[in-house]
């Protein structure tokens, strides 16, 4: 493993250090943490954000020139999302759009689509929602049964998508529809792009145990997609889809820390500040244990990030470290959210908007939000299978 940074490396850090010192909205500080995309004006503000940092060159580092990126190596995205978390920046909106749909595109895309798409993607001009699972297609991801029926040059799409994360603001949406239905489950896949304002498209706002609805149900009756949209080839979205979900996974994998580190600093201002039993929380044996714990399970986090990281470098292949990370993570952003209501107490449970709350309500969001680490990106169970399974070469049964 190699933890050195190149002189550039540690130049550009500079460099994005001093652009942020100077550019980060005050009333945009600290915002990366327990805030919420489910408010159309916050995600406005965000999407204006996502504007300045693309002028300055800071949103799709890593792709190519010829599509308004800069060719920037993995190494520089790591550094510019640990800036940013140092700075107090929340990170560019359009993640979906930017880490998921723009590099599926540059493999499997048309030119036409391509050019229509990828600007907007990086402007935040057009938000993305990512459409695959359904009420029985979760973890069972193949199973979808949103129908597709070619109809002369359009394809007439019915079925329902479920937890479509900021579907209620988003352009467009990448949607998984079942084109062959007697086909094998993986086979007769199709990977479309849909525009979100079709006639016959309704979404509603699941409300989420946070109290806020950022992701939403999406009904689509007798919704028409032109041919066109197609990515890829037809009954052949499945290798399509692995493609995206690669791409959001393999640039997780190395800045997974970089919030849980985040959350800590605010973890220890909140220990040293509250009082228990007479003393500031941070005093406490137990409680100073388990911040210990957090600390060293972040560092085990990026250390084997930058693991994984130096394999790509070396022109290696990404391991199961991407399963291991996500597993971890999970369980540590968990165990850090209840860390924080076992130092406040029954404070906290109230909401943002109290004026009892401590960090006005922030951990009472966090806490509740973290439930859904451990389901979103491969629930726990199924990470714990394919490393049993596919790492381990434990028995399937
Ligand atoms: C915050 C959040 C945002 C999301 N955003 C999006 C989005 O934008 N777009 C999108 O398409 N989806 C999104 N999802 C959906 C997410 O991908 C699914 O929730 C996830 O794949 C699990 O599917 P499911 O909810 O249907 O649960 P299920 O697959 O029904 O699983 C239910 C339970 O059974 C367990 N289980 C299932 N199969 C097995 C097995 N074989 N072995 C052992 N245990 C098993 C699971 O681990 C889980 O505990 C989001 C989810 C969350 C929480």
């Amino acid at each position: 493993m190699d933890f050195d940074f190149t002189p550039e490396q540690q130049g550009f850090r500079q460099e994005v250090r001093a652009w942020l010192a100077e550019n980060v909205p005050a009333d945009l500080k600290g915002r990366g943490f327990a805030s919420s995309r489910a408010d159309v004006r916050e995600v406005n503000r965000l999407r204006e954000w996502q504007r300045a940092l693309h002028k300055a060159g800071y949103v799709g580092m890593d792709w190519p020139a010829e599509y308004g990126g800069r060719g920037a190596s993995i190494m520089d995205q790591v550094i510019l999302y640990e800036e940013l978390s140092h700075s107090g920046s929340p990170q560019p909106l359009n993640r979906s759009g930017l880490s998921m749909l723009g590099p599926t595109l540059m493999k499997h895309g048309t030119p036409a689509q391509r050019a229509q798409h990828l600007d907007r993607i990086l402007t935040a001009e057009d938000i993305w929602c990512q459409g695959f699972s359904e009420p029985n297609a979760g973890s069972d991801l193949a199973n979808l049964q949103t129908r597709a029926v070619l109809d002369g040059d359009h394809y007439v799409l019915n079925g329902q998508k479920v937890w479509t994360s900021m579907a209620h603001v988003a352009a467009w949406g990448f949607f998984l529809v079942r084109t062959d239905p007697t086909a094998a489950k993986h086979k007769g896949i199709t990977f479309l792009l849909v525009d979100m304002k079709s006639p016959g498209l309704t979404i509603r706002p699941l409300r989420q145990i946070t109290g806020e609805a950022e992701f939403n149900e999406v009904f689509l009756e007798n919704v028409r997609v032109p041919v066109t949209s197609v990515v890829g080839k037809v009954n052949e979205g499945w290798g399509v889809a692995l493609t995206t979900l690669a791409y959001e996974r393999d640039v997780l994998t190395m800045i997974r820390h970089i919030s849980l580190r985040t959350a800590l600093h605010k973890l220890l201002g909140l220990a040293r500040r509250t009082i228990k039993n007479g003393r500031p929380a941070a005093e406490d044996p137990v409680v100073r244990q388990k911040i210990a714990a957090l600390s060293i399970g972040e560092r085990v986090l990026q250390l084997n990030g930058y693991r994984s990281l130096t394999k790509i470098l070396r022109g290696g292949a990404p391991g199961p470290e991407g399963s291991t990370s996500k597993l971890f993570w999970s369980q540590l952003d968990q165990e850090l959210a209840e860390l924080a209501t076992e130092i406040i107490g029954p404070y906290s449970q109230l909401m943002p908007g109290s004026a009892h709350a401590p960090d006005e309500g922030e951990w009472e969001f966090y806490c509740l939000l973290a439930r859904g680490s451990g389901i979103r990106a491969g629930t726990t169970e199924i990470l714990r299978n394919i490393l049993g399974e596919r790492v381990l070469g434990l028995p399937k049964d």
